[in-house]
Formats: C-alpha cells, structure tokens, sequence
C-alpha cells in the first residue's frame, strides 16, 4: 500500500508567473526510501513544503497514510518528521534544550535526546548553544529533531548538505538504519552519490517536472554499456581491455587472458546516476 500518492500535483507561488512544480504523478511504498534527484532550482524543496502541508495551496491530489492532505489535522504532525534544508533551531539555546523544547510539543512518546545526539555524532554538543554550531552540526542537529518522535515518514531535504565525508557517512549509514526500523523515507537531494546508495527509487526532476522514476540498479542496467573492463600487469605497467558481458563465458580472448596474465581489477562498466541524469533530461546536477 501507498503511504503517500500524489496525482497530477502543481504549484505555483503567489506572484511567480510560472508553477514551480507540474503535474507530478508518483507513489511511495511503506518502507520505500524515495529520492527526488534534481538540480538547484528544480522544486524538490517546493515539493517537500506541499508535502508536509507547508505548501496549501497546491492542484492536484495528494494523500498521506491514505488520507487527503487536505483533511489533515495537527495530528499528522504526529506522524512524520521533518528536516529542512536550511536548519531552524533556537539558537540562544543548547543542543539538548532545543531537542527537549520539540520533545514537549508530542503527544506521541518520543525518544531520549542523548540518543539522538549520539545517533548524529553530537553526544559531546549537547550543552552547547547552538549559536556556536558549524553549519554541519547545525544539519545533524535538524536530522536527530525530525527523528523525536519516532514518525512513520521522514522527510528530508538534502541532509548530508555542507557535511564533511565521515559526516555524511554517518548520516547515510542512519538513513539505512531508520529504513530498515521500518520507516518510509521521502528524501531529496542533489547529491547523486546520495541518491545511488540510499535510494530504491528515484525520481529525475528538472524544472518542476519529473523525467522519470525507477530504480538506480534498473536504470545502470538499463544504460550501462554492457561491458566489462579487465585491468591487468604486464611487466610492471597496468593494461586494460574490455570485453562484451554478453557471451563473456565463452570469449576465448578473456578466459586466456585470466589465465595468463596477473588481474588486477575487474569491473562492469555502470553508467553513473549522473551521466545517466544528463542523457535523460539533458541537464547536469549542479
Ligand atoms: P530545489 O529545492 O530543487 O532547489 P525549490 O523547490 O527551492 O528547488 O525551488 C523551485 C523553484 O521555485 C525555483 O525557481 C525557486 O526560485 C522558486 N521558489 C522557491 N521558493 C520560492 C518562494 N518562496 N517564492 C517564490 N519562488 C520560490
Ligand atoms: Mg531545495
């Protein structure tokens, strides 16, 4: 089943001449984590903002835990956790205090704020004032708060944004966590790294409009070459030939070619998620 199905779905902001986001059509499975992979400027965040019920007046037909978004009360709120791109905490206050100011506004049970702290790598922040944050504490401190109380979906916007590798590790590693604790995961992102190890599905979006939606394994198969490239010594420098995957079983060139020569390395070669993304909508990333 469905826990969020969207149907025909525009926006437009008051002023603006042009919809931000058009006729979205896609569906997202219990337990799914699905991406929206798009440049700046695309409407991932606009679509985030409809999502949750920032956004109200939106076209279009959008339902959350089988119900109209419409028809949601304050309750919904109960339900899904939230980060936003650009983080907003209290600064004046610690890390802990924002975290338990949010906590009191559940009626839902909520986790323990040190465990959220230690689960973003800031259990030694909790007593400092959030004024004197980097803007990468700041994002995690906004990832443990969407977790508080315990929501059937997160939504996150772009939350391994301005972190550092180990960070952003730590961040991808907990996405993986909460998904297999069962919870479904609407998640956006630029970051086509993020999108390819995290993501069952995703969606391409360029100017308000989806390109298309599947897998990232459906689609290296799809737009993969098909072949294989075998690195291997000779007399101290590296060779490389590369073979078709189709009948590599029987191409005597290859299997004398493991058998003579020292392999080094061996590898499809899988179009990337980004080279795939410019052939689909003609567009980079950045
Ligand atoms: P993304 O998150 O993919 O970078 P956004 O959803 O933030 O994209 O923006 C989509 C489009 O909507 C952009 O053209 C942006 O300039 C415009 N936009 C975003 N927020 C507003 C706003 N508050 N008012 C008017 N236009 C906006
Ligand atoms: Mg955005």
């Amino acid at each position: 089943m469905s826990v969020i199905s969207v149907e025909n779905l525009s926006f437009t902001y008051a002023g603006s001449a042009h919809p931000a986001i058009r006729q979205l059509n896609f569906n997202i499975d219990r337990g799914e984590i699905f991406g929206f992979l798009g440049p700046s400027g695309a409407g991932k965040s606009t679509t985030q903002k409809v999502l949750i019920g920032l956004l109200r007046d939106f076209k279009g037909e959008v339902s959350v835990f089988g119900q109209d978004l419409r028809n949601w009360k304050a309750d919904f709120y109960e339900r899904i956790g939230v980060s936003f791109e650009f983080p907003n905490h209290y600064l004046k206050l610690t890390a802990l205090e924002n975290l338990n100011y949010f906590a009191r506004l559940y009626e839902v049970e909520t986790r323990p704020p040190p465990e959220l702290l230690a689960l973003v790598g800031l259990e030694e922040d909790g007593h400092t004032r959030v004024s004197q944050f980097s803007k990468g504490m700041k994002v995690r401190l906004t990832v443990a708060r969407s977790l508080l109380n315990n929501p059937d979906v997160l939504f996150m916007d772009e939350p391994t944004a301005g972190l550092d590798p180990v960070n952003a590790r730590r961040i991808k590693e907990l996405i993986k966590e909460e998904k297999s604790s069962g919870r479904t995961i609407f998640l956006t992102t630029h970051d086509m790294n993020v999108a390819e190890e995290l993501c069952d599905r995703v969606a391409f979006l360029v100017d308000g409009e989806i390109a298309l939606v599947n897998s990232p394994r459906a689609l290296k198969l799809e737009y993969g070459a098909s072949r294989v490239r075998v690195e291997y010594q000779v007399d101290g420098r590296v060779e490389a030939r590369d073979y078709a995957l189709d009948g590599l079983g029987d191409d005597s060139d290859f299997i004398q070619l493991l058998k003579s020569k020292e392999v080094q390395t061996m590898h499809t070669q899988e179009a990337s998620l980004e080279e795939i993304f410019i052939e689909v909508t003609g567009r980079g990333l950045r």
